[in-house]
């Protein structure tokens, strides 16, 4: 049993594995910068290490320091949390080599999965179903063309190692290929030094729905169900929920089944996402997530689980602490993403907060590491909070929301939440009747 555990990440996500830590009788050891030292997860874990200064890649991302400091505090494992170093197969391997435990997938599943074009060829293998594209990397525009031809615009060009909705260009007609090509390579290149393309159907009134599936590393894996993440703006995701409104128990089961058995063939280990699109009631893989995401504790809202404690489980050697048959949906829950962000521009806003009260009562999650007289530092993801609320059904999740939302403070900066009120007066939203470009629509129409 891990006696300590040392967290790689800050903000609210770092909060939630120190949390589990708590719970099952785990010392936390919290990593930051020098921006971070009043931070709450600074405050809440049990050790703390300064491991550099406010930049980044300086701190969060210095793998020298935070295997320092788990050397420095006898911690024998590592979370990663999601972003930084959470899908780096480089530092997994060298945290391996230090004896300590990484808790989350193998170096070799990351870094599959990290390569869309390889997680893409690895997925059809197993079975999961596709967008029909490009086979593999696209060497130059002759060949783009060729393929846009092939498969019929319009066509989505994506950077094979992008991430986060960068290094992805739509290309409507023939017309566009030139530019959209160009910018994805030089997008992929930018952000993530390398410049290799791939060419997909575009699909035009897709759903974004996510399958969570968690192996034990010895060819056991479940899914639970889906999320559904369309509501998105600039391809990042701003409102999720769980169940998804238009799946059924028949879909579900099936591409869930689909999803777990691919993952257990593997013998994965952990939490994943396998994203789909969705359209017309068939499922298109688009991409593996090997970490906890953001949206997790919508998925823990239905099922009652507690993830993270299932990740330490796993990497512990344990086996996980349900079976398929245990898994069953309770109600619905919805995510909203508090950003610190102005609108309508979505222009960062780090600030002081002035005042901070989170809601509370039956049915709500504020997840956070705010607190009042905290200053938001300007180096990082905007990211300051997310609001979970569940439901005995969607209806009663909705009105919850709307209740808890009514009951947040966060004074002294701009924030996102004036967004989610308006989106809840829009009828499409209580029906359940948005795709992906549905968010971008609203925006242009409400907020221009
Ligand atoms: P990232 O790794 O940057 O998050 P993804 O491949 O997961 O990129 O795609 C992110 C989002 O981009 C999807 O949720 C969807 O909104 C849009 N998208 C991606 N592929 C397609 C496609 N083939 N057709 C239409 N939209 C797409």
């Amino acid at each position: 049993m891990f006696e300590k555990i040392l967290i790689a990440n800050r903000g609210e996500i770092a909060l939630r594995v120190i949390r589990a830590c708590r719970e099952m009788g785990i010392k936390s050891v919290a990593v930051h910068s020098t921006a971070d030292a009043d931070a709450m997860h600074v405050r809440m874990a049990d050790e703390s290490v300064c491991i550099g200064p406010p930049s980044g890649t300086q701190s969060y991302l210095s793998i020298p320091a935070i295997i320092a400091a788990c050397e420095v505090t006898g911690a024998q494992a590592i979370h990663p949390g999601y972003g930084f170093l959470s899908e780096n197969a480089n530092f997994v391997q060298i945290v391996e080599d230090h004896g300590l435990t990484f808790i989350g997938p193998t170096a070799e599943h990351i870094r599959i999965m990290g390569d869309k074009i390889t997680a893409k060829d690895t997925m059809k293998e197993l079975g999961v179903p596709c967008v029909p594209g490009s086979d593999g990397g696209v060497p130059d525009l002759a060949a783009a063309k060729r393929i846009g031809e092939e498969i019929g615009y319009p066509v989505i060009i994506k950077a094979t190692a992008g991430g986060g909705g960068r290094g992805m260009k739509v290309a409507q007609t023939a017309a566009d290929m030139e530019e959209a090509f160009m910018t994805a390579r030089a997008e992929g290149k930018a952000a993530f030094g390398n410049d290799e393309v791939y060419i997909e159907k575009y699909l035009t009134t897709p759903r974004h729905i996510e399958i969570q599936v968690f192996g034990d590393g010895k060819g056991k894996a479940v899914h639970l169900g889906e999320r559904d993440c369309s509501l998105q703006r600039r391809h990042q995701k701003v409102f999720e929920e769980a169940p998804g409104p238009c799946i059924t128990p028949a879909e579900r089961a099936a591409i869930g089944k689909v999803c777990a058995d691919a993952v257990a063939r593997i013998n994965y280990i952990g939490a994943g996402t396998i994203e789909f699109l969705y359209e017309n009631g068939e499922f298109y893989f688009i991409e593996m997530n090997t970490r906890l995401q953001v949206e997790h504790p919508v998925t823990e809202g239905i099922f009652g689980v507690d993830l993270v404690r299932e990740q330490i489980r796993v990497a512990e050697g344990l086996p996980m602490s349900f079976t398929q048959d245990d898994l069953e949906i309770n109600g619905h829950a919805i995510e909203v993403r508090i950003n610190a962000e102005k609108l309508p521009n979505f222009a960062p806003c780090p600030g002081k907060i002035t005042a901070y009260h989170a809601p509370g009562g039956l049915g709500v999650r504020m997840d956070s590491a705010l607190y009042d007289g905290y200053s938001i530092p300007p180096y990082y993801d905007s990211l300051i909070g997310k609001l979970i609320v569940h439901g005995r059904d969607r209806t009663e999740a909705l009105a919850r929301l709307e209740r808890a939302l009514g009951e947040l403070i966060i004074d002294g900066i701009d924030t996102s939440l004036p967004l989610f009120t308006a989106l809840l007066q829009e009828d499409d939203i209580h029906t359940g009747n948005y795709n992906i470009h549905w968010l971008e629509k609203w925006l242009e129409a409400n907020m221009a």
